[in-house]
């Protein structure tokens, strides 16, 4: 019998996306240049009945996320603790690899090697930040490292001065391993990254970094978001649905796996303009998320040190809740705006500066 679909790359998404096309009983065919699958993350997933079942299914849950330290600039700006944990942190290895076992246990074929597109009805990019040119991804880098934390909490460190984002996320159930990491926009070096996180660490944990494990791997921030392009169909990161504040990329990729999957199975494979319009209704919400997200990006990026500095430091903790719960919508976000003018201003600024930057780009 021939093949339904195609998927390029067996990350979070394209895992998630050949178990559930197999459960579903889709002929699958499914390739990833890595055999195993190690990249570099937070390994931090949003909780939703979605990422929880997938999670629990592939039993890679390490630790529950209660307490968030927000700061600025490495100033605190927020300390705070939630009920019931809206994150967890996820042996994401063993997620992405029982996914792929999962899929292959139910028939798929699950091929090493570089995407072939073949005479599969449906292609799908699920290649994450591959698909696009890594010219202008953003370069993270984390390592694993013995440390003094709290198995259930997490800091979260937004630091304009340095135009980056440092976090600190527990790896165990006991805080004694960290994984510490951090981006910051134009370097490329993981030998400077890793020096900066030296200091990080003994700053705020008073202790020396006793790197475990190093690695490092591109963030796509600066793409739109793209659905279907060149006759495929993208999930994930390959779809540009990475939340741009904070680089949440894990819970996106399940849930658009999950979106494109349903819409699969109540379109059939055939009829490719109501399989997209079924995806696109479904992630509506997903894909109004990264667009809030792009324009805080935008208005961080778009002011002076000083002036993003304050704005972000100014945020109510509401939204900082709603920000780890990932909760900020449009609807929020015009209501924060109404209620706050001096970020109003500044979110309209970044807006102009935005769109008269895409004027230039499409006029040229
Ligand atoms: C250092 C770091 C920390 C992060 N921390 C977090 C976090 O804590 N929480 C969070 O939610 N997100 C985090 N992210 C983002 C998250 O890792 C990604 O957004 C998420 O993995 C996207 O899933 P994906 O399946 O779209 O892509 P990926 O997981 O990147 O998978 C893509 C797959 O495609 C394969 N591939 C590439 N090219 C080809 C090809 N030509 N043919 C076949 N296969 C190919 C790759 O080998 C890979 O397995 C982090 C990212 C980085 C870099």
């Amino acid at each position: 019998m021939g093949v339904d679909v195609s998927i390029g790359g067996l990350g979070v998404a394209g895992a998630t996306l050949a178990y559930l096309l197999a459960s579903k009983g889709f002929k699958v065919r499914a390739y990833d240049v890595a055999k195993g699958y190690h990249k570099a993350c937070g390994d931090a997933v949003t909780v939703r009945p979605q990422t929880l079942e997938i999670a629990r299914q592939t039993g890679s849950i390490v630790t529950a996320i209660r307490r968030f330290v927000i700061a600025v600039n490495g100033n605190v700006v927020h300390d705070f603790e939630l009920s019931p944990p809206p994150w967890i942190i996820v042996d994401k290895a063993r997620m992405v690899s029982r996914l792929r076992e999962m899929a292959s246990e139910l028939g798929a074929e699950i091929i090493h090697g570089s995407w072939v597109r073949g005479r599969e009805p449906i292609w799908v990019d699920a290649r994450g930040p591959y698909s696009r040119s890594a010219k202008n991804a953003i370069f993270l880098y984390r390592v694993y490292t013995t440390s003094r934390w709290s198995g259930d909490t997490v800091m979260l460190d937004f630091n304009v001065e340095e135009r980056g984002v440092y976090w600190i996320f527990p790896v165990d159930t006991d805080g004694r391993m960290v994984n510490i990491g951090a981006g910051f926009e134009g370097v490329n070096s993981a030998v400077e990254v890793e020096r900066r996180l030296e200091k990080y660490h003994k700053r705020v944990v008073g202790e020396p970094l006793e790197t475990i494990d190093r690695r490092g791997a591109l963030m796509q921030l600066f793409n739109d978001v793209t659905l279907y392009k060149d006759g495929s169909f993208r999930v994930g990161e390959a779809a540009g649905l990475l939340l741009r504040t904070g680089g949440e990329g894990n819970r996106p990729a399940i849930l658009s796996a999950a979106a494109l999957a349903r819409s699969l199975s109540d379109a059939g494979v055939e009829d490719s303009t109501r399989i997209s319009s079924l995806y696109r209704r479904r992630i509506l919400g997903l894909v109004d998320e990264v667009l809030v997200s792009r324009i805080l990006l935008a208005l961080v990026r778009g002011s002076s040190i000083r002036v993003a500095s304050d704005l972000l430091a100014s945020l109510p903790r509401e939204f900082w809740i709603r920000f780890v719960r990932a909760e900020v919508k449009s609807h929020y976000l015009a209501r924060l705006l109404i209620s706050n003018y001096g970020l109003g201003v500044g979110v309209v600024r970044a807006l102009l500066s935005y769109l008269s930057s895409r004027g230039h780009r499409l006029g040229s």
